[in-house]
């Protein structure tokens, strides 16, 4: 009998009114049935809702420090369990075990820099123009938070929210993608296990125009921080626009890594390699345009085409499995159907191409490593988002060419480039029109303590992570204390004689 999970809402476990269920399954192996989840609709969010705007008074007065200490628990309690939960994002999004467990670090040094920001949730006092009289600024709570995430980062990406935003002294209602609800179970045991008051956490699962619509309509829910795509991210801020909600967006990338001749071209080949094909290109900075210099061009293509050849595709809990499964058939269809439009713009297939149903692989949504040359920046499969293991391979004869290739893009999101020369690095790290600049890295790779985001429709503005994230979650208070006794009227009386 296949297992039954349930919302939570207040601190407990509990079904959804509609009585509805989805099915979750392995990518890797469609055979392994992992759960049944709740089908939650716009009273289910309402009552998480409820939970969270009657959590707020308590959470939000509980000085920052105490809150601190939570998170704190909440990282230990998440090294504790790290392997367990390792093995079930695995099992759950098919990346390989080695990522499932870089996934789950990174959630854990969220919550121990969001732990230390406890502390630290300055203000400024500054001067006030005025003589006796005080200016300073404090931060305070936005208040009940709606966090909307994908499955391809399933305890990264909750929590790269959900920390800031608690240790802010906000309270949260999840909503986490439907290919990847069991993640987001364990993490909410793993709140209940800290010591999370009731009702300040609460998941809700769901589809994303149900659930994910209720809680972004809902008049009591003050931001909406959503990961995911592009279209998605445009709806939700139109939603969000209309009651004046705060929302911040992280969508998609076309990111590109760029080869100049000069480079260590053993080194870029491991970056095109890893930052292409790694979680099976579903990563938002995954790396899928490849800028090369002309004079080395062939020979580094060459030697790309025959490691991609040899990667070790499979189930990503089996010791040696270099790239995973897609996540969902849905996804297959639509890289699929991206080689077919490569091909159809003439752009070269030279390596992979099709879905990778080899001996175990025929159970799970498998797909070759595809690389296609000659790509132009015409074509679609230069310009839009594939989210898959496909690489296009543009040609430039110089810095400035590789640039403006690299810019030439809707999106903003991550970049890359291999070169030794200092002045092209430079020149790079001004000019690219990215929120993250690798230089000898690939595109993937972020830190939790450094701001993560793009430019242009990759986002609104907003970072996660680092100190910027907590912009996001508090309001700004100004508070000027007059003890002059007297009426000042700032500019009026501080005139120029
Ligand atoms: P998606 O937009 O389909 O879904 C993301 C989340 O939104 C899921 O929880 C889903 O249920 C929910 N959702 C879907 N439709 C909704 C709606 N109408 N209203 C409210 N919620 C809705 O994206 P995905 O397929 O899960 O993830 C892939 C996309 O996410 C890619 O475009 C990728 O680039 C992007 N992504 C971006 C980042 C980043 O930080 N920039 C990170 C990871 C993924």
């Amino acid at each position: 009998m296949t297992e039954r999970f349930r919302n939570f809402i207040n601190g407990k476990w509990v079904e959804s009114r509609t009585g509805r269920w989805f099915e979750d399954k392995n990518p890797a192996n469609t055979g392994d049935v992992i759960g049944e989840f709740p089908k939650s609709d716009a009273a289910d969010v309402d009552t998480a809702v409820q939970a969270a705007k009657a959590a707020l008074p308590g959470w939000s007065r509980t000085p920052g420090p105490k809150r601190g200490e939570l998170l704190f628990r909440l990282g230990r309690v998440m090294e504790e369990r790290k392997e367990d939960l390792a093995r079930t994002l695995t099992r759950e999004n098919g990346k390989i075990l080695d990522e499932g467990r870089g996934d789950v670090q990174e959630a854990i040094d969220t919550a121990y820099y969001a732990g230390g920001e406890g502390r630290r949730l300055f203000g400024i006092t500054t001067p006030s123009e005025l003589g006796d009289k005080w200016a300073m600024t404090v931060r305070q709570p936005v208040g009940v938070c709606g966090l909307i995430s994908p499955w391809n980062f399933p305890i990264a990406i909750p929590t790269w929210k959900m920390f800031p935003a608690l240790i802010s002294g906000c309270t949260v209602i999840l909503k986490p993608a439907s290919d990847t609800p069991l993640c987001a179970v364990k993490l909410a045991q793993v709140c209940e296990a800290a010591g999370i008051p009731p009702g300040v956490v609460n998941v809700v699962h769901g589809g994303g125009a149900e659930a994910g619509t209720a809680l972004a309509r809902h008049k009591d829910v003050r931001l909406i921080s959503f990961t995911g795509s592009s279209a998605v991210g445009r709806e939700l801020a139109s939603i969000c626009g209309q009651d004046l909600k705060r929302c911040s967006l992280e969508l998609g990338g076309k990111n590109a890594q760029i080869v100049m001749d000069d480079a260590d071209m053993d080194l870029a080949l491991k970056g095109a390699l890893w930052g292409a094909f790694a979680t099976a290109g579903q990563r938002c900075t995954a790396t899928s345009r490849l800028i090369l210099h002309r004079a080395i061009k062939g020979a580094f293509l060459e030697r790309l085409v025959e490691a991609a050849r040899k990667l070790k595709i499979g189930d990503g809990l089996k010791a040696g499995t270099e790239m995973g499964p897609l996540i969902n058939e849905a996804r297959r269809t639509e890289v699929a159907s991206y080689v077919e439009i490569g091909k159809g713009e003439g752009a070269r297939l030279v390596s992979g191409g099709a879905a990778h149903k080899a001996g175990e692989c025929a159970r799970g949504y498998f797909f070759e490593p595809t690389i296609f040359d000659g790509v132009t920046p015409a074509m679609r499969i230069f310009r839009e988002e594939i989210f898959g293991p496909v690489l296009s391979v543009v040609t430039v004869g110089d810095l400035d060419e590789a640039i403006a290739t690299m810019n030439d893009s809707s999106y903003g999101l991550s970049s890359s480039i291999y070169t030794k020369d200092v002045r092209a690095a430079f020149q790079a790290m001004e000019r690219i029109e990215c929120g993250i600049v690798y230089v000898n890295g690939p595109t993937i790779g972020a830190e939790s303590h450094l701001p993560f985001g793009g430019m242009k429709d990759t986002g609104n503005g907003h970072r996660e992570a680092s100190h910027t994230v907590y912009d996001v979650y508090n309001e700004w208070k100004t508070i000027y204390v007059d003890y002059s006794g007297r009426l000042q009227r700032a500019q009026i009386d501080n005139q120029p004689a």
